[in-house]
C-alpha cells in the first residue's frame, strides 16, 4: 500500500535510535506539570499521544533551578527525589511505543517572580521585574544546572531532552545583543554571548553519553530589534551541531516580538522557509514548526525539503490520534487545531490547566473519558435541536458512546455561529471544524433533518418519540433600546457578515465584544483577505524579512499596510480599553489591526439617538454627531430558547438546554462545545 503521506510518516533514523514518523509533539505547557495528581494525569495525556503514533514528544518546559522557573510555583526538575514523578510519565509513553524527551526551559528574565536572573539586569517589557544580572559563577552554575537536570532526566527514563534556545528566554537573552550587555567571557563579541549556549550543549553531551536525544531550540528568526543575523544564527547552528546536538528544532520569535506567530491570523507554515534556509548549512536533522495543524501541509513541507520533521504541539491537543487517522487514510476525520488559543495558551496565560477549544478532552482525559454505554444499557432516543457548536459536540459524542442519536437543525447547514466566524479574514480555519463535525455526524450515524425548523408546538411530537431532548438553539442579537434603532441605517451583524447589504463607506459600530472586533475586521479588510493565507502578503503586512537579510528578521523593515475602504468607529458603553475581554494571546494582535486600519475605538459612550444624519452620542458630557451610512449592532446576544420551558421538565422526557440557549452571557464556542461534550459523556 503506498502511504498518502510517505515522507512524514518515514522513520527518521537518529543513528543510535529510530523515530517512527517525522511528526514531533511539540513542547507546550499545560498547567498539569505544577497541579497535584498532575503527573498521573500528564502520563495519561501523553500516553494518549504515543498510542496516537507521534514519532516524539516533548514535555512542556521544566526548569533546571528555581530562579529558571517561569513562575513562583512552575515545575522544576532539580533534586533526585523529583524524577519518580517523571518515571511515571516516561513509563506510559514507552508502554505505548511511544519516545518522549524533557523539555530544559529556563525563564531568564521572562520569569515572572522577583528572583528572576539575566545575563544583564535589563527588565523586558512582558514581565514586571528587573533580573539579577549572573555573575559570572552564577553563569557556570547555571550550565552545570542544565546538565545536572538532564542527567535527572535520563534517570526518569526520557530519551532525551530539549534545550529550549529560543523565544527570548535566558539562553537567546545571552545570544542577542539586546539583552546581553556584559563584559566577562559570555558577554561582547558574538562569539562570546553564545559561548552559554555552546558550553551547556558540549558538557551536557559528554556527561549524558552518546545515545541520548538533544534538541537545541535554535532562535532561526528573532522578530526583535537587536537580535541576531542570519550569518550569527547559522554560525551558531554549525557549533551547536559540533557540541553534539542530535536534532535543531526551530524558533520563531521572542515572546516579547508585537508579531503574531502561532495565531489563527498567521497563515500556515508561515515560517517554513526560514527552517528551509538552515537546512542547507547543518548536517543533523532539522525540524520546523508554527501553524502547521494538517497532514497535508506536513507533508508538502517536508517533500519539498523545508525540513527533515515538524513540530505540532497545539494540533496534538485538538486531536491525539492525528498520525494514526493520517496514516490510515483518514485525514478527513481528523479535529484540526484552529490556532485560536482561547483554551490552550490563554488558559496557561491564567494559570488555568490547559485544553482545547475543539477537544474539551485534551488534559482532561482522565476526567472526561469517552466510555461506550455499558453493553447492559440500552442506548436512548435522544432528539438534539440545534445544530452549532454546543449541539455539534453533543450529538457526536452522545452518539459515539452508543445513543440514538437524531439532530434537527432549523438552516441548510450545520455549524451555527461557525458559519459567520468562518466569514472573517483570519478566522478560516473555522471551516476545518464545520468539516469534522460533518464527517463525525456521518460516522456516529447521526440522524440529521436540515431545514427543519423545530417550533414549539411539535413539542408534543419529540415527547413521543425521544427519551431525551436537548435544546441547542443558541443565540439571537440583542437589539438595544436606542432611540431610532429601526432607522434603515441600522444593520444587524448577521446582514453584513452573511453578505445579504451591502455596507457604505463610514460604519459604526454599537458594542465592542469579539463580534464587534470581528466585524471591525471584515470591514476594514476587504483588501487583505489574502493576510492569512499568503505568506508573503503576511510577511509584508507585519514587516518580517523572510529572505533573512535584516537583523532579528526585522530591522530596516518597513510594514506595508493597505489602507482601509472604510472609516470604521467601534464603541462601547463602559469606560476602559476596547477588547479587554479579548483572549491574552490574540486580544493585542486584534486590537494593533484594527489600529492600522484607523479604526476610532471610544469607550463611555451613551448613544443617544439614531436619524438620517448618523448616530448622535454624548462622551463624558460632549455630544457628537458620527455621521455615518451604517450603524451595525454587535451588542451581545440573548438566549434562544422557546423550546425550553420548566414544567415539560416534570411530566415529558428529559429537557436539558445547553450552549447559548442556555446562557448567552459571555457565550463562546469553547464553552458551548464543553458543554455539549460533558452532558453527552454524562447521559
Ligand atoms: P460580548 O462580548 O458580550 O459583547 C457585547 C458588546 O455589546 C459589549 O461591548 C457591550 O459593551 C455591548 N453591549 C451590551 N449590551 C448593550 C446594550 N444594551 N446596548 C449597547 N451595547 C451593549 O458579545 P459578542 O460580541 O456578541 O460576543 C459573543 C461571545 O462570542 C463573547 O463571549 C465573545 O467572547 C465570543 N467571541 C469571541 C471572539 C474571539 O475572538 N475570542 C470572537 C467573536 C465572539 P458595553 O456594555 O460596554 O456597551
Ligand atoms: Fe488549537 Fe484552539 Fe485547541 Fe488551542 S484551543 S489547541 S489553538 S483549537
Amino acid at each position: 500500500m503506498t502511504l498518502k503521506y510517505p515522507t512524514l510518516l518515514s522513520p527518521l533514523n537518529l543513528g543510535f535510535t529510530t523515530l517512527k514518523n517525522r511528526v514531533l509533539m511539540g513542547s507546550m505547557h499545560t498547567g498539569l506539570e505544577e497541579s497535584f495528581g498532575g503527573h498521573k494525569k500528564l502520563s495519561t495525556f501523553f500516553g494518549k499521544r504515543a498510542k496516537g503514533g507521534v514519532g516524539l514528544i516533548v514535555t512542556g518546559g521544566i526548569s533546571p533551578n528555581f530562579a529558571g522557573r517561569v513562575s513562583p510555583f512552575s515545575s522544576q526538575l532539580t533534586y533526585f527525589w523529583q524524577v519518580w514523578k517523571h518515571r511515571q510519565i516516561t513509563a506510559a509513553v514507552h508502554h505505548e511505543g511511544g519516545k518522549i524527551v524533557l523539555q530544559i526551559l529556563h525563564a531568564g528574565r521572562y520569569a515572572y517572580h522577583p528572583w528572576a536572573v539575566a545575563p544583564s539586569a535589563i527588565k523586558s517589557p512582558i514581565s514586571p521585574f528587573r533580573p539579577r544580572a549572573l555573575s559570572e559563577r552564577g553563569v557556570e552554575k547555571t550550565i552545570s544546572d542544565f546538565v545536572h537536570t538532564a542527567l535527572l532526566a535520563q534517570a526518569a527514563g526520557y530519551d532525551g531532552v530539549e534545550v529550549m534556545g529560543s523565544e527570548g528566554y535566558l539562553i537567546n537573552e545571552f545570544i542577542a545583543a539586546r539583552t546581553n550587555k556584559r563584559r566577562d567571557r559570555f558577554g561582547g563579541s558574538y562569539e562570546n554571548r553564545i559561548r552559554f549556549a555552546v558550553e551547556i550543549v558540549r558538557r551536557m553531551r559528554k556527561e549524558v553519553g552518546e545515545k541520548f536525544i538533544i534538541i537545541y531550540r535554535l532562535s532561526m528568526l528573532d522578530l526583535v530589534e537587536g537580535g541576531s543575523t542570519w550569518e550569527e544564527i547559522v554560525s551558531l547552528g554549525k557549533k551547536i551541531e559540533a557540541a553534539g546536538a542530535t536534532l535543531i528544532n526551530t524558533g520563531i520569535g521572542w515572546h516579547e516580538a508585537r508579531i503574531p506567530t502561532i495565531a489563527t491570523m498567521v497563515p500556515r507554515a508561515a515560517f517554513t522557509a526560514i527552517t528551509r534556509q538552515m537546512k542547507k548549512e547543518l548536517t543533523i536533522p532539522l525540524i520546523t514548526t508554527n501553524r502547521i495543524n494538517t497532514p497535508e501541509i506536513a507533508e508538502e513541507l517536508l517533500a519539498r525539503g523545508d525540513a527533515d520533521m515538524v513540530s505540532m504541539a497545539r494540533p496534538l491537543l485538538a486531536d491525539a490520534d492525528f498520525v494514526i487517522k493520517a496514516s490510515e487514510e483518514r485525514s478527513d476525520e481528523i479535529n484540526t487545531c484552529i490556532g485560536c488559543n482561547q483554551a490552550c495558551l490563554d488558559h496557561v496565560f491564567k494559570a488555568k490547566r490547559a485544553s482545547c477549544l475543539v477537544n474539551p478532552q485534551a488534559c482532561h482525559e482522565e476526567e472526561l473519558q469517552a466510555r461506550p454505554l455499558p453493553a447492559s444499557q440500552k442506548g436512548k432516543r435522544v432528539a438534539v435541536v440545534g445544530a452549532g457548536p454546543a449541539g455539534l459536540a453533543f450529538a457526536t459524542t452522545a452518539a459515539n458512546r452508543g445513543h440514538h442519536v437524531t439532530l434537527f437543525e432549523g438552516s441548510k447547514e450545520i455549524g451555527g455561529q461557525f458559519n459567520l466566524a468562518k466569514r472573517v479574514p483570519g478566522k478560516e480555519e473555522f471551516h476545518e471544524t464545520i468539516r469534522y463535525f460533518k464527517r463525525m455526524l456521518e460516522l456516529e450515524r447521526v440522524e440529521v433533518h436540515l431545514n427543519s425548523y423545530v417550533e414549539i408546538k411539535e413539542r408534543a411530537t419529540l415527547e413521543k418519540n425521544f427519551d431525551h431532548v436537548v435544546v441547542a438553539t443558541g443565540v439571537t442579537p440583542r437589539r438595544p433600546t436606542i432611540k431610532g434603532i429601526n432607522h434603515p441605517k441600522v444593520l444587524s451583524y448577521l446582514d453584513v457578515l452573511t453578505g445579504k447589504v451591502k455596507v457604505g463607506t463610514s460604519v459604526a459600530i454599537i458594542g465592542a465584544g469579539g463580534i464587534g472586533f470581528d466585524l471591525a475586521t471584515f470591514l476594514t479588510s476587504d483588501e487583505d483577505h489574502a493576510l492569512s493565507l499568503n505568506e508573503t502578503a503576511f510577511a509584508k503586512y507585519w514587516g518580517i524579512d523572510l529572505t533573512v537579510k535584516a537583523r532579528g528578521g526585522v530591522e530596516g523593515i518597513k510594514r506595508e499596510i493597505l489602507k482601509s475602504l472604510r472609516q470604521v468607529y467601534l464603541l462601547q458603553r463602559s469606560e476602559g480599553k476596547l477588547g479587554e475581554k479579548l483572549g491574552k494571546t490574540t486580544g493585542w494582535v486584534h486590537r494593533a489591526m484594527l489600529k492600522d486600519k484607523q479604526v476610532i475605538m471610544m469607550d463611555a459612550v451613551t448613544y443617544e439617538k439614531i436619524d438620517d444624519q448618523g448616530l448622535h452620542i454624548d462622551r463624558k458630557g460632549k455630544k457628537e454627531l458620527l455621521a455615518v451610512e451604517h450603524i451595525v449592532i454587535c451588542a451581545g446576544q440573548e438566549s434562544k430558547r422557546e423550546l425550553f420551558n420548566e414544567d415539560i421538565k416534570i411530566k415529558g422526557p428529559q429537557y436539558h438546554l445547553i450552549g447559548g440557549a442556555d446562557v448567552a452571557v459571555e457565550l463562546d464556542a469553547k464553552r458551548a462545545i464543553h458543554q455539549g461534550t460533558r452532558l453527552a459523556l454524562t447521559l
